[in-house]
């Protein structure tokens, strides 16, 4: 039984190897910095979420000292039971005021957080409609749901309102990434708004990649859509990327995060985060509520000159403007080959192959963060002018 088990999984495992779709992981041996050491190579690393380049930044981590002598090193149990802490409760209260909502509710990480949404808050006779390209967690989150679960076409409003005119349901939550973690382009969040405002639903934004980096004051894509998580909408944010740290929040009305708190099983059965992470999270959002808009102000200066390097080498980019840029090859073994010569050449740059993303659609996802130097895109452009992208 065992036998047949294993020799399934090697099959399995033959096959991925066979198709370029086999995983590994690079131990990163410095910390996490555009000039990173990668399995002891020194390399540029374009292929984190640290956006404002907050994982390693001196004020942060003297504030994770301090709160580690403060706090200890474990929250000790699951917040219903003792594990919820002053630093927990501070952060919360925090983040409700940067994100205008009425509260927020900390989670260990994203993916709990999306699956909380998605169970917590409907039962069988309701509705989750949901973005074609949302992130797994999303995905994840809907399956694990009661509620009946369809998807529309990436950002297409046209087939959501035909989805949701075919569909019996009683009341809908419509679920969006805000900038779309593999293509880096911004929902249209307005037209869903006013889509959930016609049906009497809920919108669900997992700003994942817009939080402390897209809107004119950080609060994300929200934001640089005109809204706020009130009402009808709640936001996700995570606190790994742009924040450099780990967690994540949901922010909205009292009522759904009462509702998460009461009944979110991925909310309710897990160990709280340790009390020094909650701390120095809230610490890395004073520090974006002070330097936040020079450091977004550097990162959009980045952005663009990347997209301007990329068109003057005549390589053509997804249409994004965050700091997410994909470079769609297409096949999944090209894909890979341009980020092993990459490597060779000094670069850190991940190939995303399917099923994280539509077959055929296998790219190089370049991510920019505001502690890169205009030099180092320099550098990488140098050497993506020596090999021939045509396939
Ligand atoms: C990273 C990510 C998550 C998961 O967040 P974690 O805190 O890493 O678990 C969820 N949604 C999106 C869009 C993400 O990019």
């Amino acid at each position: 039984m065992t036998d047949t088990l294993r020799a399934r999984l090697q099959a399995q495992q033959a096959d991925l190897r066979a198709k370029d779709l086999w995983r590994t992981r690079h131990t990163l041996t410095s910390a996490q910095q555009p000039l990173v050491q990668y399995d002891g190579e020194s390399v540029v690393n374009f292929s984190s979420n640290d956006y404002l380049g907050l994982a390693n930044h001196p004020a942060l981590i003297e504030a994770a000292v301090k709160a580690s002598q403060q706090w200890g090193v474990g929250s000790g149990a699951s917040h219903l039971v003792c594990g919820h802490q002053t630093p927990h409760h501070q952060l919360e209260e925090s983040l409700a005021e940067y994100v205008g909502a009425e509260r927020a509710l900390v989670f260990s990480s994203g993916y709990m957080a999306n699956l909380a949404v998605c169970t917590a808050l409907l039962a069988k006779p309701d509705l989750i409609l949901q973005d074609k390209l949302n992130h797994a967690s999303l995905i994840d989150g809907a399956r694990l749901s009661d509620a009946q679960f369809k998807r529309y076409a990436h950002a297409d409003l046209r087939h959501a309102r035909a989805l949701l005119s075919d569909s019996q349901y009683r009341h809908c939550l419509i679920l969006t990434d805000g900038v779309f973690s593999m293509d880096g382009d911004v929902a249209p969040l307005a037209e869903l708004k006013a889509l959930v405002d016609d049906v009497g639903g809920l919108l669900v934004v997992d700003d994942a990649h817009g939080f402390a980096c897209v809107g004119d004051s950080g609060r994300g894509s929200l934001e640089q859509c005109g809204l706020t998580p009130q009402g009808n909408v709640l936001m996700m944010g995570t606190l790994g990327k742009a924040l450099g740290n780990f967690g994540a929040f949901v922010a909205g009305d009292e009522t759904y995060i009462e509702q998460l708190i009461q009944s979110a099983r991925s909310y309710i059965y897990t160990t709280a985060l340790p009390p020094a992470v909650a701390a120095t999270t809230d610490a890395a959002l004073s520090l974006v509520r002070t330097q936040g808009d020079e450091l977004r102000a550097v990162l959009a200066q980045r952005i663009s000159y990347f997209k301007t390097r990329a068109e003057q080498a005549n390589l053509r980019l997804m249409p994004s403007k965050t700091a997410i840029q994909p470079l769609v090859v297409g096949d999944e073994s090209v894909a890979m080959a341009l980020s092993h010569y990459l490597f060779d050449a000094g670069f850190y740059v991940t190939a995303i192959r399917p099923p994280t993303v539509p077959t055929g659609s296998a790219r190089l996802r370049f991510t920019l963060c505001a502690t890169h130097t205009e030099q180092q895109i320099d550098e990488l452009f140098n050497a993506l002018a020596c090999v021939s992208l045509d396939g």
